[in-house]
C-alpha cells in the first residue's frame, strides 16, 4: 500500500511515539484482572502478541472482551496487572487505535467523514499548530485506501454501518497505528461489508499492522485469523483456531449456549446462540 509506505518514509510528521523498547514484545499483558463493583470482569488474564499478527477476541457477551481492549488503549485501569506496549504502559502510546463497539459512539455528532479522519492526526499536530496540508493529504490517501474518498464532505450520521467501520479504519490508518483495537466491527455488517473489511486487514497485515478484533461469529474467526483468544471472564485458549475451539473449551466459554456440530474432518461447526451477531446501535 503506497500510502502506508509513504507515512513510514514521511519526515515531516512529529513523531511523539514513545520511545519502543528493543525487543519488547508489541504486547505483553501481564495477570490482568478487572472488577467494577462487584463483577469480575477480567481474571488473572496473561499473553503475548506477535507483530503484525491478526487476532480474533471471542468469547460470549459479558465476556469482557470491551473490558480487555479498554485496558490495552488505556481508557480503563487494570484492578490487578499490566499491559505492555513495546515495553511501555499504554497510557499516551499514539501508536494505538481503539475503534469502540459502534453502540458506544454518538453518530449523530455533527462532524464530517473527513474531520473524523483528521481526530486521528490530531496526536502528530504539534501544538497549537492548525492541520497543514499534508496532513490533509494524509486523511485523503487514508480515505482512498477504504474506498471512502468520494464520503469525505459526507455528515457521519448519513453513513451505513459498513461505511462508519472503514471510517474508523482510516481515522486509524491517518494516525499511523501499530496496533489496532476493533470491538466488534462485524456486527451488523452485511457479507460484502465483512469482506471489504477483511480486503482492508489483508492490506495492513502487509505493513505490519497488529490487529486485535473482537467478534461473535466462531466460524468467521477459525476461517480469517491466525490465531483465536477464547474468553470468559478468564483466558481460555489463545492458540490456533483448532488448538482453541475444542469442544471442551468451547463448553467452557459458551456453557449451553452453544450448538456444536462433528463434521467429517472433525472439525466443529459452531454457533453462538446465545448473542447472535449483531448488538446494533
Ligand atoms: P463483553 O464486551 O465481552 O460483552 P464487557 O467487557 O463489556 O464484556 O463486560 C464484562 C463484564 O463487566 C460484564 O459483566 C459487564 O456487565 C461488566 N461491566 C462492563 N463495564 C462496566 C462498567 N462500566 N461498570 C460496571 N460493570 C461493567
Ligand atoms: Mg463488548
Amino acid at each position: 500500500m503506497a500510502f502506508l509506505e509513504k507515512l513510514r518514509r514521511s519526515d515531516y510528521l512529529i513523531r511523539q511515539h514513545h520511545p519502543h523498547e528493543v525487543g519488547a514484545p508489541i504486547l505483553r499483558a501481564a495477570n490482568l484482572s478487572v472488577r467494577y463493583e462487584n463483577v469480575s470482569a477480567l481474571e488473572d488474564v496473561s499473553f503475548e502478541l506477535e507483530e503484525g499478527e491478526r487476532l480474533a477476541v471471542v468469547g460470549p457477551n459479558g465476556a469482557g472482551k470491551s473490558t480487555l481492549f479498554k485496558v490495552i488503549a488505556g481508557v480503563q485501569n487494570p484492578t490487578e496487572g499490566q499491559v505492555h506496549v513495546y515495553g511501555h504502559e499504554p497510557g499516551g502510546h499514539i501508536c494505538i487505535a481503539y475503534v469502540p463497539q459502534r453502540s458506544q459512539v454518538d453518530w449523530s455528532f455533527p462532524v464530517s467523514v473527513a474531520d473524523v479522519v483528521m481526530m486521528g492526526r490530531i496526536g502528530k499536530l504539534r501544538l497549537f499548530r492548525q492541520p497543514r496540508r499534508c496532513d490533509w493529504d494524509i486523511v485523503q490517501d487514508a480515505l482512498e485506501v477504504v474506498r471512502m474518498q468520494h464520503l469525505a464532505k459526507r455528515q457521519i450520521s448519513e453513513l451505513s454501518g459498513g461505511q462508519q467501520q472503514r471510517v474508523f479504519i482510516a481515522r486509524a490508518l491517518a494516525q499511523e497505528a501499530e496496533l489496532m483495537l476493533m470491538d466488534e466491527p462485524l456486527s451488523g455488517l452485511d457479507i460484502n461489508s465483512k469482506n471489504d473489511i477483511f480486503q482492508i486487514f489483508d492490506k495492513l497485515r502487509q505493513h505490519a499492522v497488529t490487529i486485535l478484533v473482537a467478534m461473535h461469529d466462531l466460524q468467521m474467526a477459525a476461517e480469517r485469523f491466525d490465531r483465536v483468544m477464547l474468553l470468559n471472564v478468564q483466558l481460555l485458549g489463545l492458540g490456533t483456531p483448532a488448538e482453541v475451539f475444542t469442544s471442551e473449551k468451547l463448553v467452557q466459554a459458551y456453557g449451553g449456549h452453544l450448538r456444536l456440530i462433528h463434521t467429517d474432518e472433525g472439525v466443529l461447526a459452531i454457533e453462538d446462540t446465545c448473542c447472535g451477531e449483531g448488538e446494533e446501535v
